[in-house]
Order: C-alpha cells, then structure tokens, then sequence
C-alpha cells in the first residue's frame, strides 16, 4: 500500500491561494485576464482560485502530457492532448499551474502561447521543485517551494489516484 505524509494542510494551502488571489488582483486590475489551466492537475487550484478573484476574468484549458501512466518521472516529452480553443492573440495570459517540476512543460507551453502573440504572458504556480529544474521558467506568482520529493492531492495524482485529497502528501518511497 502506498504511504503518504501529509507536506499541507487544507487551509495552509486555503490561506496561501487567497494571498495569490491578492497578488494577481493587485497587479491586473481593470483587465480582464485569460487564465489559463494545464490539465488535468490544475482543476482544483483553478477552481479555489478563481472563487478569492474578485473581478473580470475568462477560463480556458490545455491538456499536456509529459508522464505515462504509473510513472513518477516525467518522459521528458510534452504533447498536446487538448490544444487552446480561445485565440490569446492580443489577451492577457495567465498559465495556472499545479506544480513545476523540471520545467519541460512549463518551458514547452510558454514557446506554443508566444507563438500566438499574447499580450502578456505570465504564470502562477501553486508548488514549485526548484532543485529539480531542467530549464529555467518564469513563475510570477509562486505558492509554495518544496523539496523534492514525488507528491499528490489537492488534483494531483500517481496514476490517476489521490487528486481528490484535499491536502498536500508526499507519496513515500518504496510504496
Ligand atoms: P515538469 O515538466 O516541470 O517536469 O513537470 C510538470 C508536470 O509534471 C506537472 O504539471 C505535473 O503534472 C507533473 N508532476 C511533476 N512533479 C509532480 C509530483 O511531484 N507529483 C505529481 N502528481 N505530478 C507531478
């Protein structure tokens, strides 16, 4: 059975999205933003963010894939499972991520919107592994650092499982 050590609680992660909220409502007032998920495992970010923003502001979602399924490291390979359905040329663009890892998504998903021609391009992350990074990202509104370490909950998974915790775990070793 796997084992899981709790790293959050709900309402540290609760206290920590209403700060960004403040940050990213701050910085675009009298826009009216794209935010933008990258599925599957920004749903519940998304959606708790989304209720503390106070003003203006559209939804959209990629789908990208770097893992396969029951695999913990990342193929290094990104694919666009479901592209943009909302043209972002000239929009205010910002990516909500789950969780940054070694970058490749992250890097590979900046290029795509570039290439549309946003009018700004920015990107908030709820958990970032910096000591594993490949390439370097931008990320201008920033949850939580964590260590390294393979974690699920809050809509993150191992192999389909555990998105629905609504704290942060670190799936142990050997499990
Ligand atoms: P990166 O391309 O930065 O290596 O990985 C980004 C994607 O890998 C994330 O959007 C997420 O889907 C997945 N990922 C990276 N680290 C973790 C982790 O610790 N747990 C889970 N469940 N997914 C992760």
């Amino acid at each position: 059975m796997p084992q899981l050590q709790p790293l959050f609680t709900p309402e540290e992660i609760r206290d920590t999205i209403e700060r960004l909220a403040q940050e990213i409502k701050r910085d675009y007032q009298g826009k009216n933003p794209l935010l933008l998920g990258v599925l599957k495992g920004s749903f519940m970010f998304m959606a708790d963010l989304i209720r503390d923003l106070d003003m203006p502001l559209e939804v959209e979602f990629v789908a990208l894939s770097s893992y396969g399924r029951g695999r913990k490291e990342s193929s290094g390979k990104v694919k666009v499972v479901r592209g943009l359905r909302t043209p972002v040329k000239g929009r205010d663009v910002l990516v909500i991520e789950d969780i940054v890892d070694t970058g490749i998504t992250l890097s590979f998903l900046l290029k795509y919107l570039q290439l549309r021609k946003p009018a700004s391009l920015k990107v908030c992350a709820l958990f970032d592994k910096a000591p594993r990074r490949q390439v370097p990202v931008p990320i201008d509104y920033l949850g939580f650092s964590i260590p390294d370490a393979f974690v699920v909950g809050y809509g993150l998974d191992y192999d389909e499982q555990f998105r629905h915790l609504p704290g942060l775990y670190c799936l142990k070793e050997g499990s």
